[in-house]
């Protein structure tokens, strides 16, 4: 019996030193939410941003990415009543603080060049909610699988009608747009350290932004929004939401490792995309011109009506290899959860683009620690079905180990 390691989709990828600043957390007994690591990882966070027209960055390290948008659309006075336009082709995070502050989320399609929020979609949406009366609170832009927005196009509509962007970059530290980072596009933007992203705190997230003062604040409704007075004194309801300092420390080893981390995403998809290009009906996330991407992980989708084989089969076929693949997000505008909720497609007159996307889209390992080796067996898997000669293999046992 042969037994074969698993190839998950997206597993952490220590580099040493981290350990080193969780040592350093024990020795002087900082085993505390904030502490010398998180100032020391914010301000680092900061550095690595740089500036946004002529303005550094301010961070405030959070415990998840989650609890970081849920601050920024507090922060940008989202409450009852209110629509908040956001990306449909995303994971859940990026919508539930939305109705957990009390407001209705609308649903913006994706474009075919970028796989993100359409800019057709933002117009037609402002446009027929103004018709209406309404306007919209806010706009949460995802940045989906390492690759930013058109935020060319989408900064000059959100400008138009003074509309607040909050970045939604947990899926895109490194990657950039028109030359500028990701995370330095919204009024707010937020960073995810969940074990899965390109570089992790264990869990943890942060909220970024030039504006010293909302981040301050978000300081402040993150520590429970305590008054300055030598008893406990309350104002506001806040929340406590603040990053541990040991987590923190994680966060500052793995970020002197993101340039490599980038580095190796883009040549696993690269890899992929010389192996499948030309195969009928497969096709790769496109990179526009503007665009450079961390392929956080590697997608594609494969068209039924062309391939030799669908999304299901491939994804059934490396499963049962040992090798974790992933549809694509399931548009918000189709979760049970968002039923009834508004979506404005790219075209109207055609299928949503994000519906297709999800119908035959896959996500294929991209973990910055899987070697040759393992992408090879990954790709002669897909090269047996996508070749359409079934090969009757007995499933192989493997240790999770
Ligand atoms: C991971 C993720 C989040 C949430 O981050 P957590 O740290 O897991 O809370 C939010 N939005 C997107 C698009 C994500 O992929």
């Amino acid at each position: 019996m042969t037994t074969t390691k698993p190839i998950l989709l997206s597993p952490p990828h220590m580099s040493g030193r981290e350990q080193q600043f969780v040592e350093e957390a024990f020795r002087t007994n900082w085993i505390a939410p904030l502490g010398p690591n998180v100032d020391g990882f914010e301000r680092e966070m900061c550095a690595f941003l740089g500036q946004a027209h002529g303005q550094p960055f301010h961070a405030c390290a959070t415990s998840s990415g989650t609890a970081a948008i849920h601050l920024g659309l507090s922060l940008l006075g989202v409450g009852t009543g209110d629509l908040v336009l956001c990306s449909s082709f995303t994971f859940v995070a990026s919508a539930n603080p939305i109705r957990q502050l009390g407001a209705e989320p609308v649903f913006l399609d994706s474009d075919e060049t970028s796989w993100n929020l359409s800019p057709a979609a933002l117009r037609r949406a402002l446009e027929n909610l103004a018709s209406e009366g309404r306007r919209p609170r806010a706009l949460v832009a995802v940045d989906l699988y390492g690759q930013g927005c058109d935020y060319g196009a989408i900064e000059a509509i959100c400008d138009e009608w003074d509309l607040p962007i909050l970045e939604d970059a947990a899926e895109s530290l490194g990657a950039s747009v028109h030359g500028r980072r990701c995370g330095t596009f919204g009024r707010l933007a937020a960073f995810s350290f969940n074990g899965n992203k390109i570089i992790t705190t264990s869990g943890g997230g942060m909220l970024v932004s030039t504006d010293a003062k909302l981040v301050e604040r978000a300081r402040f409704l993150a520590t429970q929004a305590r008054e300055t007075a030598p008893h406990y004194e309350h104002v506001t309801a806040g929340f406590n939401y603040r990053m541990s300092n040991l987590c923190a420390g994680v966060g500052r080893g793995q970020l002197e490792v993101l340039a490599d981390r980038v580095a190796r995403r883009r040549a696993i998809f690269a890899r992929y995309a010389s192996i499948f290009a030309g195969r009928p009906g497969i096709r790769m996330m496109p990179e526009p011109t503007w665009s450079r991407g961390t392929h956080w992980l590697s997608a594609m989708t494969i068209d039924p009506s062309n391939a030799a084989c669908s999304r299901d089969t491939l994804l059934s076929s490396l499963a049962a290899e040992g090798i974790e693949s992933r549809p694509t997000w399931k548009p918000m505008h189709l979760q049970p959860l968002f039923a009834g909720c508004r979506m404005f497609a790219h075209d109207p007159s055609r299928l949503p683009v994000c519906e297709r996307l999800f119908a035959q889209g896959l996500c294929l390992p991209s973990g910055s620690s899987m070697d040759d080796a393992d992408l090879s067996r990954v790709i002669s898997c897909c090269e047996r079905q996508l070749n359409g000669t079934r090969t009757a293999t007995a499933v192989p046992s493997y240790h999770a180990s």
